[in-house]
């Protein structure tokens, strides 16, 4: 237990033990090792992997007593928010540094001591800098994978034992470990449905060049049932009584599989049975410019006239035109075109008529995702804001509204960010401490062009 002092004297306390920290990093910046010998410096590396992991445990205690204020002060949105602009870290990592912190600190109890952590071992280890981030990852993860009947009691041995492995080894041996102390705790490999609810996951990763998409995961019983009734069918033939001959099916299972997947999620669009999301029947919403679309015409009819650069949806992919052109016609997307130069709609093609899609349609082109600089968040998660502030006499225009995620939305409402319109008709956002930035993480266009925040038609 650390002897009480006082706030200040804590403060200054840790500032100065910082800045002998950067004192130091200087002189060993400064030191040349040229001559030193490989003996030596294999004993620096050892030092300094040491030091990282010292840093790391102070860093996760940071982050949960940031997350969780002891001293109650500021909220998630804020903290969160300040964390991304200082440190320059994604939001997965904030998350994942939250969450884990959130596992080996002592928990809080509202009518008692502290309780112990979930990870006692761990956490202690963590905290005397005995282990890396990799140690850290093995070790949660072969607690997460031990089924739900296995007791308490082996859960924490194995805690415990590969916590004790993760000082002398390295994370992949834990690795190993974790799976071989599954494998003996779980001889029978016995999983409840609460075991199977906690790893159903599907992971879809980025867009690649070609515009394709990894997809990877784990299907509950159930899932597959569905998924497999589809797949049947897609089998030509089968089922076809009007003594038609068979048309021949050359795709390979797995193209078979993709095709069932995509048929599945297209007749339930085209279902409308999913309700509607923000204001829009949760559909496609695909933007694009009239000069694109008069030249993805041309390019139908004529292939020697090459295919322009593709529409974009709500999630912030790619999406080529001639699959653009394909769907449209199946008449169950949201489709908005625009002029090239003034940005104005020119056709907001529907379903179904509903105001506040039309609003979201023309945030979906100009500002295709979230506008505050440097958010990522696409167009179908985010939430409309109205600047002026609707709640300060801001009217509901088209001109008047833009996207912004949930979060950001959170702080402007609040005042911890303000907003206003620049002359261009984008958003402009600042904490007080500048003038308004635009977002151009949106549009890469503008990022290569590197246009100047805010934009240099504006005083
Ligand atoms: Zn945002």
């Amino acid at each position: 237990m650390a002897p009480a002092i006082g706030v200040e004297q804590a403060r200054e306390r840790i500032n100065t033990a910082l800045d002998a920290i950067d004192a130091a990093h200087d002189v060993l910046r400064e030191t040349s090792s040229d001559l030193l010998g490989n003996g030596f410096r294999v004993d620096v590396a050892e030092r300094l992997e040491t030091q990282e992991r010292a840093n790391r445990g102070l860093m996760y205690r940071f982050f949960g007593e940031i997350a969780d204020p002891p001293d109650e002060s500021g909220t998630i949105a804020a903290m969160r928010s300040a964390l991304w602009a200082r440190l320059r870290i994604t939001p997965n990592e904030i998350t994942r540094r939250v969450t884990l912190a959130a596992r080996i600190r002592p928990r809080r109890s509202l009518t008692g001591p502290p309780v112990a952590p979930e990870l006692p071992a761990l956490a202690a280890a963590v905290e005397a800098g005995a282990i890396g981030d990799e140690h850290i990852r093995a070790v949660c993860r072969a607690v997460d994978v031990l089924p739900a009947s296995v007791s308490p009691t082996d859960v924490s041995a194995a805690e415990r034992t590969l916590v004790d492995h993760a000082t002398k080894v390295d994370a992949g041996v834990v690795v190993k470990l974790g799976q071989r102390i599954a494998d003996y705790l779980n001889p029978d490999g016995l999983f409840s449905d609460e075991d199977r609810a906690r790893r159903r996951g599907l992971y879809l990763g980025p867009q690649g060049p070609d515009d394709m998409s990894r997809l990877s995961g784990w299907l509950d019983p159930e899932a597959r049932a569905y998924f497999e009734a589809i797949e049947a069918a897609v089998r030509p033939g089968r089922h076809r009584l009007d003594g038609q001959p068979e048309a021949r099916d050359d795709r390979t299972p797995a193209q078979r599989r993709h095709d069932a997947l995509k048929l599945g999620l297209q007749t339930a669009i085209a279902s409308g049975g999913l309700g509607v999301h923000r204001g829009h029947p949760v559909t496609v919403v695909a933007t694009t410019t009239l000069a694109e679309l008069e030249r993805a015409a041309h390019a139908a009819v004529d292939s020697s006239v090459p295919m322009p650069a593709p529409a974009l949806t709500g999630g912030g992919s790619r999406l080529p035109m001639r699959d653009l052109i394909a769907m449209a016609a199946t008449g169950i997307h949201y489709l908005a075109v625009f002029d090239d130069h003034t940005k104005r709609p020119l056709y907001l093609g529907r379903q179904k008529r509903v105001a506040t899609a039309d609003q979201r349609l023309i945030c979906y082109a100009r500002d295709r995702g979230c506008t505050r600089p440097h958010c990522l968040v696409p167009g179908y998660y985010c939430e409309v804001h109205h600047s002026p502030d609707f709640a300060r006499g801001g009217r509901t225009d088209a001109d008047k509204l833009f996207f912004g995620c949930g979060g950001d939305h959170g702080m402007a409402t609040r005042g911890e960010l303000r907003t206003q319109t620049t002359a261009s008709g984008r958003l402009g956002w600042t904490d007080g401490a500048g003038p308004p930035q635009i977002n151009h993480a949106h549009h890469p266009e503008e990022l290569l062009r590197g246009d100047p925040d805010p934009p240099e038609n504006e005083k």
